[in-house]
């Protein structure tokens, strides 16, 4: 580790610790959190905790909305739950007071929150979530309409026998219904057990997986031999004809 990331890794570790946590054991820290509800910066809405950390032999804790209070809590982790709707809209301080088994009191510093209406709350919402929504849904119709213009174009334009293909981004696999490879496509839909993905060639669907290119080239070989006169190659048992299949896919491998 050079100086520099020495010195990098103190200042991010100087920023991650609460200031003087070690020195300031007498320290009361009030957290809040949201159970259920709308927060937004400082303006919450619903129901929500407040919790309280402080040293080792805290005893209770009192939490209090303004002067009011909340509730207490005698064992850690102490905390209590509130609803802003209990107490009229507006900004309100949150606090936390603390007492140790020793005897010593502690009061944490005030937390700041606007308590909002639940329409309010929801509107803000809204209008954070609306473009996002809007961002997702034109992504949605791109998406869609282009994998549907590739199924038009997939069904017009087959590729010739023999074709040499390129797999492209998702690969190639072969088609179980007619044997021929084909790209595998954008909007094949994923499942576990493979890929339901539609043939370009005979436009039938089956579950399929990515094949090794080799595979791929030795069946569009086969397509080649097919698509030649009758004879050139002399009647060969199924196996036969996939021994040298793969035997001609080692040599075509680097083409
Ligand atoms: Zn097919």
């Amino acid at each position: 580790m050079g100086i520099r990331s020495v010195l990098l890794t103190g200042a991010l570790l100087a920023l991650l610790l609460p200031a003087g946590a070690a020195a300031q054991d007498d320290e009361l820290r009030l957290f809040v959190r949201r159970n259920f509800g709308y927060s937004g910066g400082s303006q919450i809405q619903g129901s929500f905790r407040m919790e309280a950390e402080g040293p080792a032999d805290l005893a209770s804790v009192t939490f209090k909305v303004d002067d009011q209070v909340v509730g207490a809590d005698s064992e850690a982790p102490f905390r209590v739950d509130f609803d802003t709707d209990d107490y009229g809209l507006g900004w309100h301080d949150l606090t936390a007071q603390g007492e140790t088994a020793s005897g010593r009191a502690l009061v944490s510093a005030a937390r700041r929150f606007e308590f909002v209406s639940a329409a309010a709350g929801w509107e803000t919402a809204w209008r954070i979530m609306a473009p996002l929504l809007g961002v997702l849904l034109v992504v949605m119709l791109l998406v869609v309409g282009t994998s549907l213009l590739q199924l038009r174009r997939g069904r017009r334009h087959p590729a010739p026998l023999g074709a040499r293909r390129n797999y492209g981004l998702f690969g190639g696999t072969i088609c179980p219904k007619c044997g021929r490879p084909f790209a595998l496509h954008l909007w094949g839909l994923n499942l576990l057990v493979g890929k339901l993905d539609r043939c370009d060639h005979c436009g039938r669907w089956s579950v399929v997986r990515a094949l090794p290119l080799e595979q791929l080239r030795a069946a569009e070989a086969a397509e080649r031999r097919a698509a030649q006169p009758a004879g050139e190659h002399p009647a060969e048992s199924a196996e036969e004809q996939l021994r040298r299949q793969l035997d001609d896919s080692r040599f075509t491998d680097n083409q």
